[in-house]
């Protein structure tokens, strides 16, 4: 036996029910918003993350699957989707808007516990090339969108701003002078990046009682960029969706600018309860090889953990359990679960044409079918016997009130 590895999952039956749901709801929304399907590759140059998502972030640093391929290229597994899906626009031409989806996995080396996986899944928006904060608004409501539509309860938004690199620079001055005033209060991790990277010590969870009192971006955001952000709030506001403004969010990856947002679940503990998050990246085009500016807002949603806080279904999965009382008549029930199968409904059946009509009925429940439809010797009438399963009630009915049940059901 040769064991899973550590940190990834075998997504099986029941959990995958919820899956499948999270999936299609993502691609229904994305349709409905006007966002293209990107299928992109899970392996790319090491250079395009360590210059897009930044050498100093805890990503690049500890947690990227990198190797040398078989021609010598230092190669990496995706551990996020930006950085590609902002290279693929920059290399088919780079202009105009594009707007796109992408579902798939992840790769970063951590310290697997519950929601927090090697192998994880993610679904990403990308709204590229608008710079108006209408952009960032519209993929803030998707997310809360789709989270509502898959029932997550407990739906939280902490929402900030951090700026643009010009006004970072004066502010990224006053951080380092108060971080290093309270050099010694402050961990190690922390202390080192006080050069580096003062920014990502805002969220640092071992900081707490420093960073309290550490002046924030949000206080120190330019007259552009505080526009930006008073228009995307007003807009949500109008749209209903509650946030909560947290001026420590900083997000943990360099390319970041102007608006950051995180969406989590109050129903989980603090540790694993991001859902998803995002922001403005206007930065990052520029950082990977674009002559030309590209404003970008996008946002990825941790699907291991919005499955989590999605509820399980007491609906059934199927319409209809064909079971074939007389095994001669398999050829017609053959073509009769073909026939409703293309009709849109969702019908399974034995298909060895050799178990009883009560090993038949266990299968049914197990796979959580609504109703089975007997086949047998009323089938030369166009007569099947119909039982609800939920109900137990059972009936002679025709093939054509059988589809008329379903339907309505
Ligand atoms: P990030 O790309 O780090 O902004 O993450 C976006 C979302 O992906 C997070 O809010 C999580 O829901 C999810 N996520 C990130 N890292 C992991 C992980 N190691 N395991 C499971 N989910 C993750």
């Amino acid at each position: 036996m040769i064991p899973r590895l550590k940190g990834t999952d075998d997504i099986l039956p029941p959990q995958s029910e919820r899956w499948r749901r999270l999936l299609r709801a993502f691609d229904d929304l994305a349709e409905r918003y006007g966002y293209d399907l990107a299928l992109m590759p899970a392996i790319e140059s090491t250079e395009l993350f360590s210059r897009g998502v930044g050498e100093t972030t805890e990503v690049v640093e500890k947690q990227m699957y990198t190797f040398e391929d078989r021609g010598g290229r230092s190669v990496t597994l995706r551990p996020e989707f930006t950085a590609g899906i902002v290279r693929s626009y920059i290399e088919s031409g780079g202009q105009g808007i594009v707007k796109l989806a992408a579902a798939g996995p992840q790769f970063r080396y951590e310290q697997p516990q519950k929601g927090r996986r090697r192998q994880f899944f993610q679904v990403d928006l990308e709204y590229l090339g608008e710079s108006a904060p209408g952009a960032d608004v519209e993929v803030i409501e998707f997310s809360y969108r789709l989270l509502e539509m898959v029932g997550v309860s407990g739906i939280g938004l902490r929402l900030n701003s951090i700026g643009d690199s010009a006004d970072r620079v004066a502010y990224r001055n006053l951080l380092q002078e108060y971080l290093r005033q309270r050099q010694s209060d402050l961990s190690e991790d922390a202390r080192r990046r006080i050069d580096s990277n003062p920014l990502r010590v805002l969220d640092s969870k071992a900081d707490t009682e420093v960073v309290r009192d550490a002046p924030v971006p949000l206080d120190h955001l330019g007259p552009e960029a505080a526009q930006h952000f008073s228009r995307a709030r007003s807009a949500l506001d109008g749209l209903g969706i509650p946030y909560e403004i947290d001026p420590r969010l900083v997000r943990g990856l360099d390319y970041y600018n102007r608006t950051v947002f995180e969406f989590y679940s109050s129903s989980f503990e603090a540790a694993q309860s991001s859902l998803g998050g995002g922001g403005r990246y206007d930065p990052l085009a520029e950082l990977i090889g674009s002559r030309h500016p590209v404003p970008a807002v996008g946002v990825a949603m941790g699907c291991d953990r919005i499955v989590h806080a999605m509820p399980g279904v007491a609906e059934h999965r199927l319409d209809l359990y064909v079971a074939v009382a007389d095994h001669d008549l398999t050829p017609q029930a053959t073509e009769w679960v073909s026939r409703l199968r293309q009709r849109g409904f969702k019908i399974d059946w034995d298909a060895s044409a050799s178990r009883s009509v009560k090993a038949q009925f266990k299968a049914a429940n197990r796979c959580g079918a609504a109703a089975v439809a007997i086949v047998g010797s009323e089938w030369s009438r166009g007569l099947v016997s119909l039982k609800v399963l939920e109900t137990g009630e059972e009936r002679q009915v025709s093939v054509e009130e059988v589809e008329e049940w379903m339907k309505q059901r």
